[in-house]
């Protein structure tokens, strides 16, 4: 062998070995959370979001026993994950970034969860796809919520949830699992937590997606189901 080709060998056995530690710590801080929350530890599921990294960085993660991944574009989506899915049928995907309505065939054909359902023109275009003769599978559905109202993020606003999920029910014929959604970056994420956690159970809904690398914890104290962490596993993106 080279002496380079042997340098990044080892490299990407250190970098993988880097990974694993990281997520097995992060495992661990969900565990205590939800002891301190006096939660059960099945009831909440950890999304690592994979977005930026390479096969290279998941196949780690994959081999320490993770098997549900978060990704926020279709097209990375389709180039990275179809080899791995191939290799290991029981990964479950999660698309949790904007989808616009001319990739909703596309991403029915990757995703099992779409996380960021959040606005009527895509509701009709998820429920006109999944009515086509050979349409994929349902995936679920989370309806993603803006709950600091900021005009540049998606979302809908807390106080359009009720009519957007009754549209959802009443006109598309979509169950809707639950709800999900990304606190304002300069503000502290437990109110948003709580007001998302508090519509969700005016509606019934049981799947609470809330949380980051930098407050999954909080997450889990007020109720998060799924906690979608990217850089504490992986590293800065
Ligand atoms: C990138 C991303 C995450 C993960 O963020 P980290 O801070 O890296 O854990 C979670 N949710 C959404 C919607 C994201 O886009």
């Amino acid at each position: 062998m080279e002496p380079d080709r042997t340098e990044d060998v080892i490299a990407q056995e250190l970098a993988a070995r880097e990974v694993t530690a990281r997520f097995v710590e992060v495992r661990a801080r969900i565990a205590q959370a939800c002891e301190d929350a006096g939660r059960d530890r099945a009831s909440v599921q950890l999304v690592a979001v994979s977005k930026t990294f390479g096969a290279e960085h998941i196949a780690p993660v994959i081999k320490a026993g993770q098997r549900v991944f978060g990704e926020n574009r279709v097209q990375e989506t389709a180039g990275k994950w179809p080899a791995l899915r191939a290799a290991h049928p029981d990964l479950e995907l999660h698309l949790i970034g904007p989808l616009q309505t001319n990739k909703v065939r596309e991403a029915l054909s990757l995703f099992d969860v779409i996380q960021t359902l959040d606005r009527p023109s895509l509701a009709a275009a998820l429920a006109k796809e999944l009515r086509r003769e050979g349409a994929a599978p349902a995936p679920r559905l989370l309806v993603q919520v803006n709950t600091g109202e900021e005009p540049q993020k998606a979302g809908v606003a807390p106080g359009e949830v009720d009519a957007f999920l009754a549209e959802c029910r009443d006109t598309h014929g979509l169950a809707i699992d639950g709800l999900m959604c990304i606190p304002p970056a300069d503000e502290p994420a437990a109110p948003h937590f709580a007001l998302l956690a508090k519509i969700a159970a005016r509606h019934g809904l049981k799947t609470l997606s809330m949380g980051m690398s930098g407050d999954f914890e909080t997450a889990i104290a007020l109720g998060a189901t799924h906690v979608r962490v990217g850089s504490a596993i992986f590293g800065g993106r």
